[in-house]
């Protein structure tokens, strides 16, 4: 029976990856990226030379068939993003659900676990973790009203992601709901230029606004 195997990379530094990981994506016969270009830098940076395939959000359904063709002749695969765990808030679903729905298909699907923006801040956040409220990205036109108050209203703590072009906007508005909360924003995670903000929202924005605003976040809400 065909493997697909669900591979997790590095969220920034190269070297946050599991020998599982390096194993599958050295043994399989096909690697499908969200962005070859992304991916072709880690490939090189372990000597892997195994042949990519872009499979991402806008992929149309020849090829999603193609891929499934590949797997029914029994080729091994391997699906990763950007970065992280891929399906958690990127395109990896997509694929991953039209497998899982074809009743019959001689194929396993494998998760080779690994890094994951969530996990990485909220394992440094200092806030409870046992239970918590994961919402992707905050929606960047309307309902974005109707995304802060559900964030702003859980009791357990919230994770969400957000750009560096929308990030002190986002912790504004989030700031209105939840001015009493305590935030934790980790910004650059595992990279150069990491920084993990935490206090009240209005100290976290002027801190931020301090330093150049660039790179990656994840914001995380403490409990109520
Ligand atoms: N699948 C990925 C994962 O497992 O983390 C998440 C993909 S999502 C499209 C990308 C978002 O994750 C970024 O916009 C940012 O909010 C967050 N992220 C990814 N890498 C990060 C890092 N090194 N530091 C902080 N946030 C990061």
């Amino acid at each position: 029976m065909a493997i697909l195997y669900i591979v997790a990379t590095p969220i920034g530094n190269l070297k946050d990856i599991s020998f599982r990981a390096l194993e599958t994506l050295r043994g399989v016969d096909l690697i499908l990226c969200e962005d070859t270009r992304v991916t072709k830098k880690l490939l090189d940076y372990y000597k892997i030379n195994v042949p990519t395939l872009s499979c991402h959000q806008h992929s149309e359904l020849k090829k999603v068939e193609y891929i499934i063709q590949l797997l029914k002749r029994g080729k091994n695969l391997a699906l990763v993003s950007d970065a992280g765990t891929p399906g958690i808030s990127d395109p990896g679903n997509k694929l991953i659900n039209i497998i899982a729905a074809r009743p019959g298909l001689p194929i396993n699907i494998v998760p080779i676990p690994g890094p994951c923006a969530i996990t990485a801040a909220a394992s440094v956040s200092g806030f409870p973790t046992d239970r918590f409220l994961f919402l992707g990205f905050p929606p960047v036109k309307n309902k974005r009203k109707k995304f802060f108050k559900e964030a702003a209203s859980s009791k357990y703590t919230v994770i969400f992601y957000e750009s560096p072009h929308r990030i002190i906007k986002t912790l504004k508005e989030i700031g209105f709901f939840a001015r009493e909360r305590e935030i934790a924003v980790c910004r650059e995670l595992t990279k150069k230029f990491e920084t993990i903000y935490r206090g009240s929202v209005e100290k976290v924005i002027q801190d931020i606004e301090k330093d150049e605003i660039r790179g990656e976040f994840v914001v995380i809400l403490g409990e109520k």
